[in-house]
C-alpha cells in the first residue's frame, strides 16, 4: 500500500514546508574528509573550518592503525550490551586512560556523548530534586534533565549572580541538587567561570556536571568538577562519551544509566582509536596547543574579541544571511557550516568556525581575508 495521503505523510509535507519558509530545513550532504583539514564535496576540494576533529586526529596513521588492529582482533561490532558480553578489554583500558588524563578515580564510556548526559543526570537526581542548567547548555543535557523528573531551571548564560539566586530560591525545597555546564560552549567558543561555579556549588550542596566536549585536548583543565563528560569524537577523532568521577560514582551509573545499561557497548575500533588518540594527545602538547593559538590568530585577523577556545562564531542573525556567507565561503574554498537555530537561540544564526592543528598559518589567513572581503 502507497504511503502517500495518510495523515503521516501530510504531517511530513507540512512541516518541511513550514522548515523551508523560514530557511530552518536541514540537509544532508556526502562530505568525505581526509587529513589536513580537507573535505570534498560535489567533487570539489575544500579546506573544512567545521570539523570538530580538533587536533587532526581522524586521519592519523596512527589511530587508524589502532583501530585496523582492533578490529583484527575483537570484531567490528561489541556484540551486546556492555554489562552481558559487550565489555572488551580495550574498554578498562580506555577507561583507566581516561581517568588518569582527568586526575579522576575511574571513567564509564558510553555510546556516545548525547547518550552519556542522557544517562548520567537521570541516574542521580529525579522528581524530588532540581537541575540548574547553563541557557547554552547543549541538547543533550537539557534531554538528561528532562529525562530525570527533576525541577529543571535554566540560569544566564555564565551569570553566577543569577545562578546563586535560582539557588537560593529553588534549593530549599529540594532534596538533591545538580548543577549543568560546558567547560567550552559549544556554538559560542567561551568558558564557564568553573572555579566560581563550583565554589557556590559547595556552598547550596549542590553537585556539578560540566561538559567538556569542546575543552579536552583543546584548552587547559583548570577546575575539575565531580562530574566530568565529554566525547570521544570531537579532540579525539574517534567515536563514544565518557564521564570521569570518583570509583563509588562510576559505579553506580554502571548500574543505573539506562542508556549505558540498556545499549550495545562500543565497537573495539572506536575504544582503540581514542586510546591512541589520547596517547598522541599526552605525548604531543604542541599539537594540542595549536588549535586555540590558530583560533587567536584568526579572531585578532578579524577584529574579534580573542578567542578562549578552538571555536569561533561570527554572528550573523538572520538564518538566511548565514546560509549565504557560508555559501559564499564554500565558493571560494571554505566550508564553513552555518548554524541556524534552534541549535542556537532564534535571530542569532552564526558560522561557527572551528580550527584544528591540522589548518596551517596559512589557510587561516586566507578564510579570514575572505571572510573580511565577503562581509565588507
Ligand atoms: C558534540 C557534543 C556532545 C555529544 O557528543 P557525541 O559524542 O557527538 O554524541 C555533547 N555535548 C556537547 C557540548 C557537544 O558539543
Amino acid at each position: 500500500m502507497s504511503d502517500s495521503g495518510t495523515s503521516l505523510e501530510t504531517f511530513a509535507r507540512e512541516k518541511l514546508t513550514e522548515l523551508d519558509a523560514s530557511a530552518l530545513r536541514r540537509r544532508l550532504r556526502p562530505t568525505i574528509r581526509t587529513a589536513g583539514a580537507l573535505a570534498e564535496r560535489d567533487g570539489r576540494r575544500l579546506i573544512s573550518f567545521s570539523c570538530n576533529d580538533y587536533l587532526g586526529l581522524a586521519n592519523d596513521p596512527r589511530v587508524i592503525a589502532a583501530a585496523q588492529a582492533a578490529t583484527a582482533r575483537y570484531g567490528a561490532g561489541a556484540g551486546g550490551s556492555r554489562l552481558v558480553t559487550g565489555n572488551h578489554p580495550l574498554l578498562a583500558a580506555l577507561e583507566e586512560r581516561l581517568a588518569r588524563h582527568k586526575g579522576k578515580e575511574a571513567a564509564l564510556v558510553f555510546g556516545s556523548g548525547y547518550l552519556a548526559n542522557l544517562g548520567i543526570t537521570p541516574a542521580l537526581v529525579g522528581p524530588r530534586d532540581l537541575v540548574l542548567a547553563d541557557a547554552l547548555s547543549h541538547s543533550c543535557l537539557w534531554a538528561g534533565a528532562r529525562v530525570s523528573g527533576a525541577e529543571v531551571v535554566r540560569f544566564r548564560h555564565n551569570d553566577l549572580a543569577d545562578l546563586r539566586r535560582l539557588l537560593d530560591r529553588h534549593r530549599p525545597a529540594r532534596r538533591r541538587a545538580l548543577i549543568l555546564t560546558e567547560r567550552v560552549f559549544s556554538m559560542d567558543g567561551d568558558r564557564a567561570p568553573l572555579p566560581e561555579i563550583l565554589a557556590l556549588a559547595e556552598d547550596f550542596d549542590a553537585w556539578t556536571l560540566v561538559d567538556d566536549a569542546h575543552g579536552l585536548g583543546v584548552v587547559e583543565p583548570g577546575a575539575r568538577a565531580p562530574l566530568e563528560m565529554g566525547t570521544l569524537s570531537k579532540s579525539l577523532g574517534s567515536y563514544g562519551g565518557y564521564v570521569c568521577a570518583s570509583r563509588a560514582v562510576v559505579d553506580l551509573l554502571t548500574s543505573r544509566a539506562r542508556s549505558f545499561v540498556y545499549t550495545t557497548g562500543l565497537p573495539p575500533a572506536s575504544a582503540a582509536a581514542a586510546l591512541a588518540a589520547l596517547e598522541i594527545l599526552e605525548a604531543e602538547p604542541e599539537r594540542a596547543a595549536r588549535p586555540l593559538v590558530l583560533a587567536r590568530r584568526l579572531t585578532a585577523r578579524l577584529g574579534l574579541p580573542e578567542a578562549e577556545s578552538a571555536v569561533v562564531p561570527i554572528l550573523v542573525g538572520a538564518a538566511e544571511g548565514a546560509l549565504a556567507l557560508s555559501a559564499a565561503l564554500e565558493a571560494r574554498g571554505f566550508l564553513v557550516v552555518a548554524i541556524r537555530p534552534p541549535t542556537v537561540p532564534a535571530g542569532t544564526a552564526r558560522l561557527r568556525i572551528a580550527l584544528s592543528a591540522a589548518h596551517s598559518e596559512a589557510q587561516v589567513d586566507a578564510l579570514a581575508e575572505a571572510v573580511r572581503d565577503l562581509r565588507a
